[in-house]
Formats: structure tokens, C-alpha cells, sequence
């Protein structure tokens, strides 16, 4: 089923990408492995998945290794994405593991990454949270707050602020949160240095690479409906 279902997200990918005048390849696809088992996290990674996106830290410690020997058996080296809500006190696992953490959503997080990846001399790869609508429960930075955010954290070495990232609203028509991932693009397009637009997800993926995503988060839409 992953094979079937992988293909058509990518069918998909290459016709949003050529109406965004973009080559799939100009596309990351994060594989969301947070429901999905081995044996459909393997197959995915036969199949040329090479980005693989968790949302809790003790979700992905219990696959890292495993699904990181797979990929390397076969000569694929994994990149893994932090896509979820992170707690400071997880910052240390995090940093340890994840190639880019999606999910910044306060400079008191950011300053421990920092402080987590200068102890293991890493720079720490990392987006920034924003909440492009204005629902309660959601985490990270208000647009407003976005720019001063990423000038504040210039100084912090060992965290590097590459892109930013929102979820957009549940709507009923994937067209509704068009609007939302209009407005990161604008964000990112006012801020110098930033190269990635991590937004998009199963429902809305094809909206979001079409407003100028370049890195979506497909889980469902490769690995069936979460049970
Ligand atoms: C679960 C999740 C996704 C993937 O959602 P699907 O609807 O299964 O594609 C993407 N981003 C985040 C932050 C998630 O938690």
C-alpha cells in the first residue's frame, strides 16, 4: 500500500511543483512516520524516502536506530525532521538526533538547542514555528514577531535559523488555507537568509507547494489513515 500511496503523493508533488515552476526535485518530501510501523517505514525507504519526520522524541527514539541500519545497508543515508511540539527538557535527545527541527516556537527553546548543540560541537539545523492563523491551541511566533525572532537568534552560533514553517488551519476545501501559506511565503521572502518553507501536509500538500512550499509533511497520505 505504501508503494501505491507513494506514488500518487509524488504524481501529485510534480504536477503542484510544475504549476509552481519547480522541478519535484526542488521539492523535500518528509516521509511523517509518527503511526506508521517498520515494515511500511522500510518499504518507504526501499522506495526512496530519504527524509523521514517524527513529532515526539520518544516516538522516534524507538525507531531511529532501527530504520537508520535499513537505510544503511542499502546505501541511503536518512535525514531525520523534528516536526512536533518540543519540550526544553527533550532539546538534548533532539539535537542528538534530528538533521532539522521544524518546530521552534520560543527563544527559551532556542536557547537550549543552542546550548544542547555546543556541547556536541553540532549547528543545529532549525525552522521557525509560526502561527499563520490565530487558533488558540497552536504553538509558535505570531507573524509580527517572526523577523525580530530570527535577528535575535543570529547570535546564538549553534542554532541556524533556515526557513520557516506552519500548519495551516483544518479547513474543509484545501483551497481555505491557501491564504495561510501565502502569508509564510511573504514572511520568508521579507527575511534574508531563509531557504526553506516546510508547509503542507496530506489534506493540503498540493495548495501549499503551489503558494511556494518547498519542503511538505505527508503522513496519511503515504501510510494510511492513523489508527
Ligand atoms: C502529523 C503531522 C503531519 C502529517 O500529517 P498528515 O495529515 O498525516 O499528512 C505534518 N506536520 C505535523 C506537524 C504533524 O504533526
Amino acid at each position: 500500500m505504501v508503494k501505491e500511496n507513494l506514488a500518487i503523493c509524488l504524481e501529485k508533488l510534480k504536477v503542484s511543483a510544475a504549476k509552481a515552476g519547480l522541478s519535484p526535485s526542488d521539492i523535500t518530501l518528509v516521509a511523517v512516520t509518527k503511526s506508521a510501523a517498520l515494515p511500511g517505514i522500510c518499504e518507504a525507504v526501499d522506495l526512496g524516502v530519504t527524509d523521514i519526520g517524527e513529532n515526539k522524541v520518544q516516538e522516534a527514539l524507538l525507531k531511529f536506530e532501527a530504520v537508520n541500519a535499513y537505510a544503511a545497508k542499502r546505501g541511503a543515508r536518512l535525514r531525520w525532521h523534528m516536526i512536533g511540539h518540543l519540550q526544553t527538557n527533550k532539546a538534548k535527545e533532539a539535537v542528538a538526533m534530528f538533521d532539522l527541527i521544524h518546530s521552534v516556537d520560543s527563544l527559551r527553546l532556542a536557547l537550549e538547542i543552542n546550548k544542547q548543540a555546543l556541547k556536541i560541537n553540532k549547528v543545529q539545523d532549525v525552522l521557525l514555528e509560526v502561527k499563520t492563523s490565530l487558533e488558540q491551541t497552536k504553538s509558535g511566533f505570531s507573524c509580527d514577531e517572526v523577523s525580530g525572532v530570527v535577528k535575535e537568534m543570529i547570535s546564538l552560533k549553534n542554532i541556524s535559523v533556515v526557513g520557516l514553517m506552519t500548519i495551516a488551519p483544518e479547513v474543509s476545501d484545501p483551497g481555505q488555507a491557501r491564504p495561510y501559506f501565502r502569508r509564510l511565503r511573504e514572511l520568508k521572502n521579507d527575511i534574508n537568509g531563509l531557504r526553506i518553507l516546510s508547509m503542507g501536509m496530506t489534506d493540503d500538500f498540493q495548495v501549499a507547494i503551489e503558494e511556494g512550499a518547498n519542503m511538505v509533511r505527508i503522513g496519511r497520505g503515504i501510510f494510511g489513515e492513523r489508527t
